[in-house]
């Protein structure tokens, strides 16, 4: 009698363990439809959701409700428009779009710098050169951004460059607990080892100016990593023609091959 009861005990623990645990790390989900004000914005800014049909429209719309509904954006010396979280939101679902149930867990807070800033987390004094960060220690689970930084990458559709992607794909990365130049996505298939080889290689191309990706992606594997797909999401038929085997290595890890883009 007394094994059943005990039994009875464990497994009612279990329960109750397991419901706190879903709760605590389950995102809530959107209740209202995104506004038209909003869809008008995200059409008129967001090149990627532009393109989209109007199911993955759909999509795209509820996740970045759900996102806006669960990590808190405050500002540090700006204001944080509705306009600001939707580009941050769109930075944020552009790389996951096509995992179905994503969640950036190991993000509670995005801060907005007015402009770039410094390691002392500064916007005035020297070496204000950081336009986007994701933290770690103390600041773990947040990632900060500049606002011009923000805006510059979905205004300037030519260089390349987005910052808050950027920073998104440094938290994707580190969702297997490391930030390495390899995601989880890839880990899971044994090739990450060529994966590795060929990033060293195009990193050598980058060092000889024999590459038109930008040289802070020979900085090292991550950020070799998230400059390519900085490039891939910004400017992905040039990447295509000129980086064809890059392309495809990016939209087999990003899962994009299926999905219309452009
Ligand atoms: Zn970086």
């Amino acid at each position: 009698m007394e094994k059943y009861i005990t039994i009875v005990i464990l497994a009612g623990t279990t329960i109750v363990f397991l419901i706190r645990y879903i709760k605590v790390y389950s995102w809530k989900k959107p209740k209202k439809e995104l506004s038209s004000d909003d869809k008008q914005f995200l059409l008129a800014n967001i090149k990627y959701y532009a393109h989209l049909s109007d199911l993955d429209k759909k999509i795209f719309e509820y996740k970045i409700q759900e996102f806006l509904l669960n990590v808190k954006i405050i500002g540090v010396d700006t204001t944080v428009t509705k306009k600001d979280k939707l580009l941050i939101a769109s930075s944020a679902i552009i790389p996951i779009f096509a995992f179905k149930n994503w969640q950036y867990r190991n993000l509670k807070e995005i801060i907005v710098y007015p402009s770039n800033f410094n390691l002392d987390f500064k916007t005035s004094g020297p070496l204000r050169n950081i336009k986007g960060l994701v933290g770690t220690g103390y600041m773990e689970g947040k990632m900060l951004l500049s606002k011009t930084a923000l805006h510059h990458g979905f205004s300037n559709q030519t260089d390349k460059r987005n910052t808050a992607i950027h920073e998104f794909i440094h938290l994707i990365d580190k969702a297997d607990g490391v930030v390495d130049g390899i995601p989880q996505v890839l880990l899971e298939e044994p090739n990450q080892i060529p994966w590795l080889e060929y990033i060293y290689k195009q990193i050598g191309s980058i060092k000889t100016k024999q590459s038109d990706i930008n040289e802070y992606g020979a900085t090292n594997e991550m950020e070799f990593f998230a400059v390519a797909s900085e490039y891939f999401f910004e400017r992905p038929k040039l990447l295509k023609k000129k980086h064809p085997e890059l392309y495809q290595k990016l939209e087999h890890i990003f899962k994009q091959d299926m999905i219309k883009r452009w």
